[in-house]
């Protein structure tokens, strides 16, 4: 059994948690594994391939329940529990983060300790991503405007991208909202904006820069240059990159005075 595994049976053995969310090989990469049992704990895994986002099983009550949680986590599931701690989703304490440094495990049982971990962490754009956000930035506001319109001409309002993010949370969304209509249902052109634009505002400051949306959208259209840039602008902007917890709530939904107004046009 390996070290993660013994520290997780640990916990579900002693009671400290009922529940330890995290990974197990499947057979076709890595899945999701919910451990209620010591005996669960011994398929769990922890490595670059652990690419889902499992932190959006937080805010699953009739998961959870009322109970203490343990996650193993990437640093893209530590800066999840960071946010959602930060906009009251979860209580501080009651969800113990399992990590690996190196062979040794290493749990972390407060925002705190998490806080520290990530910024001692910090975890830079991949090449790939840093190459491709410079290209689109590189385009005038037109050429910009017409790539985009092309990308989400590809969309079948599938909702994967929202239903992958862990800090899509809202019981109702914009989408399902009939009375009145905000965004028409089907797929069009300006519908599948009006979506995106709206899934992408209702990210901003608060997107943990995961990537899951981006790997979840079954037509490939390349979201998380939406979501980089974003994040990218909110911390030029008010200083705050997500899933920091350096502030209570997000950024759009606080005020300062000296909180900068350039965006507005
Ligand atoms: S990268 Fe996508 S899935 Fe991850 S937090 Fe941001 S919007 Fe949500
Ligand atoms: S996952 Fe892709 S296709 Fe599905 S709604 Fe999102 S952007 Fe559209």
């Amino acid at each position: 059994m390996s070290k993660l595994s013994e520290k997780a049976a640990a916990l579900l053995s002693e009671g400290t948690v009922g529940l330890v969310i995290g990974y197990e090989q499947g057979t076709h990469g890595t899945r999701p594994k919910f451990c209620r049992k010591a005996e669960d704990a011994a398929t769990l895994i922890l490595n670059d391939k652990c690419l889902n986002n499992i932190g959006g099983y937080l805010t699953k009550p009739e998961l959870i329940g009322s109970g203490k949680v343990a996650v193993t986590a990437t640093l893209a599931v530590m800066r999840t529990v960071v946010q959602l701690t930060a906009e009251h989703q979860l209580t501080d304490g009651n969800v113990i983060v399992l990590a690996l440094d190196g062979d040794e495990v290493l749990q972390m049982a407060s925002i705190d300790e998490i806080k520290k971990w990530l910024a001692a962490h910090p975890e830079d754009l991949s090449d790939e991503n840093k190459a491709l956000l410079s290209k689109l930035k590189a385009l005038s506001r037109e050429e910009r405007w017409n790539f985009w319109i092309n990308e989400m001409n590809k969309c079948i309002k599938c909702y994967a991208c929202r239903a992958s993010c862990p800090l899509c949370y809202c019981n109702r969304c914009i989408v399902e909202v009939n009375c009145p209509q905000w965004i028409k249902p089907w797929a069009a052109p300006l519908s599948n904006m009006e979506w995106q634009i709206n899934r992408v505002m209702h990210m901003a400051g608060r997107c943990v820069g995961c990537g899951a949306c981006d790997r979840a959208c079954p037509v490939h259209i390349p979201l998380r240059l939406l979501t980089i840039s974003m994040a990218g602008d909110i911390k030029e902007a008010f200083g705050v990159a997500s899933g920091t917890g350096n502030i209570d709530g997000n950024v759009l939904s606080s005020f300062k005075p000296d909180d900068k107004e350039n965006f507005i046009h």
